[in-house]
């Protein structure tokens, strides 16, 4: 056998190989469960944790494990990351993808400051570029890493009923960027088509958009009316926190929602 062909051969062995032992790892850690005093840190941090269907719980402790296996969480600012930060934001993280087939397969990173935090955004009009300083709790980054500020990921996730929760919408970002887009519309799933998203999302942002602009009083938070990503993710955590409520207010997108996340959790106790 010439040289060339034996040498691709090996290099072509040599990576089934490593993809192999990944993929062994990947279904160990699904598997594997947290330690007790993991798990009181989990609900203590996140009480949403505690609605969660006991077959989703064990589900939900390997996704934290796999996901804190491949995302490095650092602290910013001088904060230290003890096991109630990793486990809290992991926790939270995979809930939005307990039930489903999703991965964030392209986060690596997660910075924490202590508390809120600066960025820089550009603006672009005509050919002026502008930038400005703007104060922040969370973001999340096409491809890139998620930033949060643990004073608002910690009350956010304390305050299970309120509609407000900057991790649960930081990810929520990070789902819908996995169809390739951060636009509002997530890689649905096979009974799912984009029509019936399309009519059922645009009918409920078109009519939040006008509650707001009218002053009126919204079950979502005011920020959805930015834009179309934007609804999705403050949608997501009012679809957790205000579950039957949003059910009531908007059944059709609630369903869609409930279908794409796998998740009921208007049913949970
Ligand atoms: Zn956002």
């Amino acid at each position: 056998m010439p040289i060339l062909l034996t040498f691709m051969v090996l290099a072509a062995c040599a990576l089934s190989y490593r993809i192999w032992q990944k993929q062994k790892l990947r279904q160990r850690l699904l598997k594997a469960s947290l330690s007790d005093s993991e798990r009181n840190i989990v609900v203590e941090q996140v009480p949403l944790i505690r609605r969660l269907p006991p077959e989703l719980t064990a589900k939900l402790e390997g996704k934290i494990r796999l996901f804190l296996h491949q995302v490095d969480i650092s602290g910013c600012n001088g904060l230290e990351v003890t096991d109630g930060i990793r486990l809290s934001i992991a926790a939270q993280a995979c809930l939005l993808i307990v039930n489903s087939d999703d991965w964030y397969k392209n986060l690596r990173t997660i910075l924490v400051y202590p508390s809120a935090f600066k960025s820089i955004t550009t603006t672009h009009d005509g050919f002026v570029v502008q930038q400005k300083e703007v104060i922040r709790y969370g973001e999340s980054w096409s491809r890139g890493p998620v930033i949060l500020s643990w004073e608002h990921s910690q009350r956010g996730a304390e305050n299970e009923y309120d509609g407000h929760n900057v991790v649960l919408h930081e990810f929520a970002h990070q789902l819908d960027d996995l169809s390739g887009n951060t636009n509002g519309v997530p890689l649905l799933k096979k009974n799912q088509s984009f029509a019936q998203w399309e009519r059922v999302f645009l009918t409920s942002y078109e009519r939040h958009l006008q509650n707001v602009e009218q002053g009126r009083k919204t079950l979502l938070d005011a920020y959805g009316a930015e834009n179309h990503q934007e609804f999705f993710a403050v949608a997501v955590e009012v679809f957790f926190e205000k579950p039957a409520q949003l059910q009531k207010d908007e059944p059709e997108f609630y369903a869609q929602i409930a279908e794409l996340l796998k998740l009921n959790p208007a049913q949970w106790s």
